[in-house]
């Protein structure tokens, strides 16, 4: 085929073609090689892709990108207690949906909704009671807590809390948000905090 191949600009077929490393890789797939083949003209000098073939490698690797990322996105949701039969039901899926994403028959709109649930598991749960919103946000809450410890200590940001009573009604939280500690121990940089008020219940 490269013996056909022809400068687009001048028809000249007298080409050097270099081999162009590199790789693709979508959400929550492996990283997947592709050489990319860049043709340069020793007549006029244009470069370029040539044969046009650059695209579809491209297409094909992100292809298999998306196949392993399928699977290993339904194996977490396996290993984190999460029932196929589960997720069809709770998001109002035909049966045997899961079957076919496994054998790689999932629509675009499918992948971006194993990617949400795959970030956010418990949003089959927020499905599953219906989409209701007191009941999202007390899943929202819920997780968001259970994550808070692991997400400030990836990022080196110290967590203290200082309880004041304002009034006979009202309790203040000031959760402190910092980084860095000076020579006595002393937190330096404040970057941020959070004031909940809590409403004390009528006894
Ligand atoms: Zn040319």
């Amino acid at each position: 085929m490269s013996t056909k191949t022809c400068c687009p600009v001048c028809c000249s077929s007298e080409l050097t073609v270099e081999v162009k490393k590199g790789s693709v890789r979508v959400p929550f797939g492996p990283l997947v090689d592709v050489d990319k083949q860049i043709f340069t003209c020793q007549i006029c000098g244009e470069v370029g892709d040539f044969t046009g073939q650059n695209d579809h490698l491209v297409d094909k690797a992100t292809a298999i990108s998306i196949n392993h990322s399928v699977e290993d996105m339904l194996t977490f949701l396996a290993n984190n207690g999460v029932k196929m039969s589960y997720l069809e039901r709770s998001l109002e899926l035909p049966v045997r949906t899961v079957s076919r994403w496994k054998q790689g028959k999932l629509s675009a709109s499918a992948l971006a909704l194993l990617r949400c649930v795959s970030t956010y598991p418990w949003l089959l749960e927020v499905a599953d009671e219906g989409f209701k919103a007191e009941a999202s946000k007390a899943h929202l809450v819920r997780n968001a807590c259970a994550s808070a410890g692991d997400y400030f200590k990836a990022c080196g940001i110290n967590v203290s809390a200082s309880v004041a009573t304002a009034s006979d009604r009202e309790t203040n939280v000031t959760i402190n948000l910092s980084k860095g500690f000076d020579a006595r121990g002393v937190e330096t940089t404040n970057v941020g905090h959070i004031f909940p008020t809590y409403s004390k219940v009528a006894g």
